[in-house]
């Protein structure tokens, strides 16, 4: 038997769908463990072009369970719309391939709409939410103020809880944000139109996840967002509202007691991010624009343009000790194929300061990139599938890379698809 997790190193988008999507061949079950439908993993096989946002990216193997765990953000309308979508383009999801834990706690319909509201009323010191309701709904959880997906299978109680919790959040919504307050009718409504359809898939899956780890079976636990959207350890408060970490993984799937054997850590050969906050190497005018278009960074959830930047070994290094990766996969080496020479983000100056170390959050806003150059390689890699076959200055932006964040870097990718892959063991 063997665990693994694949996580985020930098600010999501890393490409950790489409590495999910590759690995899930020696995996039996796949489970989320964290996060929800805020941000997108796309993935591009030979049944198509999925953008996924909370299904587990398993979802396209024969045999292969998909769980989402008690840690995800469940939002059972999404969720449905999700399912559907994937479904029309001919993937069959059954509660033979896909079940949703009972300790998973629902995303209520006002959850959205706070995000929205104080969004608003942040006006231009807005987090940049993805306004999923996706921190709304994390803090109720804290402050046990909502449902959890089990309580749907005992409806009497689950009416009276749920009339509690509205009465309480309505003050909210009425007298801090002047928002109309819910009703029974309306969330009775939601229930039957956005609940029963995920009902088959609610199931004990700790109980499933512990006969399966007895049985030997192999886990994969798939992250969402990065090391720097982490709650605890990113950049505060732009970051999610839950825990990116591969140690969340075992708390946030349903098996607390996994070891985890294997942290495969998805760094992009370049940097992005989406929505406010610092970011140190970000660029700016046309070089921005050039690097956005040829990796098309643009979000998967909401469309908008992601900022763009070298990559940044400052951060990278970090967000690697932080998960405590233990091999690591390159992606979209093949974006930067156009570049004559290429930037690299190699150390922070704070206030006349050179520095390795990543720094406390408010110090990120200080901070200036020292940038170096390695030269490019001006030739198309995409078809390129072994290492040795990669120009020079490829294999040396690799090794400089590996070098600097030292951490085996074990695969490369050249292309979205699932096979445009250079595996490096
Ligand atoms: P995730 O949330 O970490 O799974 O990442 P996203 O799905 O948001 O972003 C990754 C994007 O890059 C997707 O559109 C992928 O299809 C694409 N992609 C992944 N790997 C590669 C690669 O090696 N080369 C290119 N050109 N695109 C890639």
């Amino acid at each position: 038997m063997s665990n693994c997790a694949i996580v985020g190193i930098n600010w999501g988008d890393e490409g950790k769908g489409r590495m999910v999507d590759l690995l899930t061949e020696d995996y039996d079950i796949v489970v989320r463990f964290q996060g929800g439908g805020n941000a997108g993993h796309t993935v591009k096989n030979e049944l198509g072009k999925f953008a996924l946002h909370l299904l587990p990216s398993g979802i396209f193997r024969k045999g292969v369970m998909n769980i989402l765990g008690n840690g995800v953000a469940l939002d059972p309308e999404n969720l449905l719309t999700e399912i559907k979508d994937v479904r029309s383009k001919g993937i069959s999801i059954t509660p033979e391939n896909l079940m949703i834990s009972d300790r998973a706690s629902l995303l209520l319909p006002w959850h959205r709409d706070l995000d929205e509201l104080e969004e608003q009323r942040l006006k231009d010191k807005k987090y940049g939410s993805t306004k999923q309701g996706i921190a709304p709904f994390y803090s109720d959880k804290y402050q046990k103020k909502t449902l959890m997906a089990g309580e749907l299978f005992y409806p009497d109680k689950l009416l009276s809880h749920l009339k509690d919790i509205m009465e309480w959040k309505d003050l909210t919504l009425t007298s801090v944000y002047g928002h109309e307050p819910y009703t029974m009718d309306m969330l009775e409504d939601w229930l039957r139109r956005s609940c029963e359809g995920i009902m088959p898939f609610i199931k004990n899956t700790g109980a499933f996840l512990k006969k399966a780890s007895k049985e030997g079976k192999n886990i994969l636990f798939e992250a969402q967002l990065g090391s720097l959207r982490d709650l605890d350890y990113g950049i505060y408060p732009y970051t999610t509202s839950s825990n990116t970490m591969a140690a969340f993984a075992p708390i946030g799937s349903g098996l607390p007691s996994a070891r985890i054997d294997d942290i495969v850590g998805v760094v992009k050969a370049y940097s992005t991010c989406v929505g406010e906050g610092p970011f140190v190497c970000e660029m700016s005018g046309d070089e921005a624009e050039k690097l956005r278009e040829a990796g098309n960074e643009y979000g998967a959830k909401t469309g908008r343009p992601r900022r763009v930047g070298p990559i940044d070994i400052v951060a990278t290094r970090y967000g690697v000790e932080v998960q405590a990766a233990t091999e690591i996969a390159l992606t979209k080496l093949d974006v930067l194929s156009y570049m004559e020479e290429i930037p690299v983000c190699v150390r922070y100056e704070i206030e006349g300061q050179e520095t390795d170390d990543f720094p406390f959050p408010l110090a990120l806003e200080d901070a200036k990139p020292v940038i170096k150059y390695l030269p490019g390689w001006k030739t198309d890699i995409s078809g390129i599938r072994s290492f040795e076959a990669l120009p020079r200055e490829a294999r040396e932006y690799v090794k400089f890379i590996e070098e600097n964040i030292s951490c085996p870097i074990t695969y490369i990718s050249v292309g979205p698809e699932r096979h445009s892959i250079i595996i490096r063991k």
